[in-house]
């Protein structure tokens, strides 16, 4: 895949129009809907300031959550939840639409901009397109949820036309949802220049760079809770990488695989052949394969449970793998000193328990004292580096979750696929 794409820097914008994709998608207190975390708002403002600098009208638009815009589809879906269908109403159907407005953003991002933000009552209709026509250069509005309209997710070209009508340039900065062919992603691109907003541009620069022509060695370390989730990357990585950690309750279907025991940690039956090919793949590419020898165990999954530590090929029947051990910290550690690359999606162990938590940390420390390029996939490792204090030492840490990891699987992205090459 390409990843040298033209930025807005590349384009003019004086005096035009932007239909600027963002990732709005913010989390909200349940009782009031006010945003929780305004982090993804305030990546976002560096690209709008720049386009307001240059002389633009800013068209923001964004998903929030998942609302489901089809009444009927609601409706099932709420009742196979187990809902009473005597209360699934079009007025609960409508408040569970009216809880993902984006007026909480709007308000937000104005504040954030320090002017007003102009919110459009609908994506495409009739309050959007007279808002779009009157707007003026350095001037922002922002679009309803894109996924209010049924035909976002299905990439409808009618959506996506009646989205680029509204503007002359599009510019997508929403990194999280890059990995979606959406109207808003990537269908829009087919009637528009299409170039990448700062976030979008730092995202392929570094991570791009580092899969394309990394700083060699290149470590990957993968961790978090299934190998079924990341087969992809540990596949794709194989080719690429020099090393290769693997931590996290992952780890275990691996040792079982090679014959160990691992008592009640958690298991992928269906994949321990799978593991085994892995193995044996690492072994023909010459990729050194390091996983826990040692692990810290515990008789329940519980934040008080006491940890025992254990080899990692012969856990007891009664026990579970909770977090790597302090032979595998080292181990882990000193591969990742000698590091030109280091690539980590998914915590060690169990971090969101302080007993179970050291494994996870041991690995971020050592991230934040080498000269490595260091690279945080988001999701659980990014909230892992972000709450042990270790963001600001790291080189990169990804905006998307989901996308960062179908990055490092080797899928082509379509968000990124519909932008102008460099
Ligand atoms: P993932 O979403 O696949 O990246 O997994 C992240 C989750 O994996 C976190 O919530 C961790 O608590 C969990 N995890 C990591 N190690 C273990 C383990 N040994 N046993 C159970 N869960 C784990």
């Amino acid at each position: 895949m390409n990843y040298n794409k033209k930025t807005v820097k590349d384009i003019d914008v004086k005096g035009k129009k932007v239909l600027l994709r963002c990732d709005f998608n913010v989390p909200q207190d349940k009782a009031d809907g006010h945003i929780t975390d305004d982090k993804r708002i305030r990546a976002a403002l560096p690209t709008i300031q720049y386009l307001l600098d240059q002389g633009a009208a800013v068209i923001a638009c964004s998903h929030l959550g998942k609302p489901e815009p089809d009444f009927d589809k609601w409706a099932k879906k709420q009742a196979e939840k187990g809902k009473d269908p005597a209360s699934l109403t079009r007025e609960k159907w409508e408040k569970s639409l009216e809880a993902l407005c984006m007026k909480p953003v709007a308000e937000r991002l104005g504040e954030l901009l320090g002017k007003t933000v102009i919110l459009a009552a609908d994506v495409v209709g009739p309050d959007a397109q007279a808002k779009a026509a009157a707007l003026k250069p350095g001037e922002v509005m922002l679009l309803q949820n894109t996924r209010f309209e049924k035909g976002e997710t299905k990439n409808d070209p009618e959506l996506a036309r009646a989205m680029a009508s509204m503007a002359e340039v599009y510019v997508s900065d929403a990194f999280g949802a890059v990995h979606r062919a959406h109207a808003s992603t990537a269908g829009v691109a087919a009637y528009l220049p299409a170039v990448s907003g700062f976030l979008i541009e730092k995202e392929l620069e570094i991570m791009g760079g580092a899969l394309a022509d990394p700083k060699r060695p290149l470590v990957a370390i993968l961790g978090g809770s299934k190998v079924s989730s990341k087969i992809g990357v540990i596949n794709h990585l194989l080719d690429i990488a020099d090393t290769i950690i693997i931590g996290g309750g992952m780890a275990y279907t691996f040792a079982k695989a090679q014959g160990g025991s691992v008592g009640t940690s958690l298991l992928e039956s269906d994949w321990l052949d799978y593991c085994n090919e892995m193995i044996a793949k690492a072994k023909e590419k010459g990729v050194k394969l390091l996983l826990p020898v040692d692990t810290l165990c515990a008789k329940e999954f519980s934040a008080e449970a006491e940890p025992v530590l254990h080899d990692t090929m012969a856990i007891p029947g009664d026990m579970m793998g909770m977090d790597i051990g302090p032979k595998t910290i080292e181990a882990f550690s000193a591969a990742i000193q000698g590091a030109g690359t280091v690539i980590w999606n998914g915590p060690m162990g169990v971090f969101e328990f302080a007993n179970f938590a050291g494994g996870t940390r041991a690995i971020a420390q050592a991230l934040a004292g080498t000269d490595a390029i260091t690279i945080i996939g988001g999701g659980d490792s990014a909230a892992a580096v972000a709450q042990m204090g270790f963001a600001d030492k790291m080189t990169h840490i990804s905006t998307g979750g989901g996308a960062s990891l179908e990055f490092l699987e080797g899928k082509e992205l379509p968000g990124v696929a519909c932008l102008l090459d460099q």
